[in-house]
């Protein structure tokens, strides 16, 4: 590693294994790696001389942003046959412009989403892309897993919310592409694939982010419903009422408010009784539009009880609980994490089969669903049974569970990573299930850009 100590600053090369460790394990503490040092450039010229040492070297490099990431991505792996370096992007952390009237933001890889959110609402306009881990995600980590979060429903995940992108490249060149054109038809959209690209073709450096102008109003509501039949009935019914004004619909089964109730301190059920499901949604109009249509469903009887966020703190809290499920079922315990999609009106059948399968397959698993309704995509998850082992069940029954889940999406034409990426968790299952044709485009793209294989090995590909 002596060779990045001729290219970079002292303070930008870490190798004691104190100040390792915690970049070692991943979020869900179901991975920790080795790497020889960790390197923390602040300039794109810094990562520009990283990759080339680490090209002519022959050193892996693994990206890292927020370290929040759900599949594995952003740790190495146990074991290398050849060295390793994790590139943190923590030090390149300038919001570098806004522009309100033109509605963009030039943020670097390492800037946090919530300084985006407050960067863009000190000039009236708002970032639309949320997600649970706001205060710790990156810009550089959102854009590499393509994530997704609670208002894709109206402005799609984070490839509809970049206009420019600034990468290096595995050999060390820059993609220069950091411009906030809203168009641009001049050849190959190159910038598409670091989108979603989980850090195997190359190191995000800056993005310019497509900003909105901040709505006016904002009402948030928490409704509880018999089945998700009946919460799409729903959402149709919000949707005709409200129009694209409807930035999230969020569902959340019974057992996984029970979850939150039982491990976040201080959380509190929104409704009383007990409800199959609860739905949150969040529209940018007044309160009395929303309130109107919620009273139009209880009357219809598809909303059995509701509650209208009175003030923003309580619709702070409603948000709070469904930004706490991660936290909660890791304290819980953990279970085998699924993000799935389908097509948004296959939601209940999907939901149903796949229960099915596992009461008949895997009796005593504890299977909760909670997401983004609206988007088609749940969170899956299967807990172990009772009184087993949960940490072996789930790597090896919970696994065997997982393959079964899939292959009920596969049935749905659904995919098995709606938002949270491929990284290691689901390498395996890529090959297994993905289109032939379109596996061996990435295989290709992969081995034209780092045919040495040193950007983040391992990750989707396996
Ligand atoms: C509580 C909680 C809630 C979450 N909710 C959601 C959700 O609703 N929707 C959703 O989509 N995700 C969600 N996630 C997952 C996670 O927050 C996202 O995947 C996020 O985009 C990761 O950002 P990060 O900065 O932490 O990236 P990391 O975890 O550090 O990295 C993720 C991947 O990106 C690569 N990478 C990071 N930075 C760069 C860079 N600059 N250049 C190239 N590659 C890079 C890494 O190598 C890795 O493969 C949640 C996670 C938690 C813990």
């Amino acid at each position: 590693m002596q060779a990045f100590a001729d290219v970079l600053p002292a303070k930008a090369i870490q190798t004691d294994a104190a100040d390792l460790a915690p970049h070692l394990t991943d979020w869900r503490r179901s991975k920790t790696g080795v790497a020889a040092c960790l390197l923390l450039p602040d300039s794109v010229e810094q990562v520009q001389a990283i990759v080339r040492v680490a090209q002519r070297e022959g050193i892996v490099l693994v990206p890292q942003g927020g370290n929040t990431g759900l599949v594995g991505g952003s740790v190495p792996e146990p074991a290398s046959a050849r060295p390793v370096a994790l590139l943190s992007t923590r030090r390149l952390a300038r919001i570098r412009s806004i522009d309100s009237a033109g509605l963009c933001l030039v943020a670097e890889a390492g800037v946090i989403l919530t300084q985006v959110h407050e960067a863009a609402a000190g000039v009236g306009c708002a970032f639309p892309l949320s997600l649970g881990s706001k205060g710790s995600a990156t810009i550089g980590g959102l854009v590499s897993t393509n994530a997704g979060g609670v208002q894709v429903l109206r402005h799609g995940s984070m490839r509809a919310l970049v206009l420019g992108l600034q990468a290096v490249l595995p050999d060390g060149s820059l993609l220069d592409q950091l411009t906030p054109l809203r168009k641009d038809n001049s050849g190959y959209d190159i910038k598409q694939l670091l989108i979603g690209g989980e850090g195997t073709l190359g190191i995000v450096t800056a993005v310019a982010l497509r900003l909105v102008p901040a709505p006016p109003k904002t009402s948030v509501a928490w409704a509880g419903v018999a089945d998700l039949d009946v919460a799409l009935a729903l959402l149709a019914r919000v949707r005709s009422g409200l129009g694209e004004t409807v930035e999230s619909f969020e569902v959340i089964d019974e057992d996984a408010l029970g979850m939150l109730l039982q491990h976040i301190a201080g959380s509190r059920a929104p409704l009383a009784g007990r409800h199959s499901y609860h739905v949150l949604v969040e529209a940018a109009v007044a309160d009395d539009a929303l309130a109107e249509i919620l009273s139009d469903a209880i009357n219809a009887g598809e909303v059995a009880d509701a509650s209208l966020a009175a003030s923003l703190s309580q619709a702070a809290d409603f948000w709070k609980l469904r930004e706490s499920i991660a936290e909660a079922e890791r304290l819980d315990g953990g279970s085998v994490k699924n993000d799935i999609s389908v097509a948004v009106a296959d939601v209940p059948r999907f939901h149903r089969e796949a229960i099915t399968m596992l009461a008949q397959d895997y009796p005593g698993t504890r299977p909760l669903a909670f997401g983004h309704l609206g988007d088609g995509n749940l969170h899956f998850n299967i807990r172990p049974p009772l009184g087993c082992d949960a940490k072996s069940w789930m790597a090896s029954e919970g696994e065997s569970a997982r393959r079964a889940l899939h292959d009920v999406i596969a049935a749905f034409h659904g995919s098995i990573s709606a938002e949270h990426g491929i990284g290691t968790l689901k390498a395996a299952e890529l090959a297994r299930l993905a289109d032939p044709g379109k596996l061996a485009a990435m295989r290709a793209i992969k081995a034209a850009l780092d045919p040495n294989g040193i950007m983040n090995p391992h990750k989707i590909f396996g």
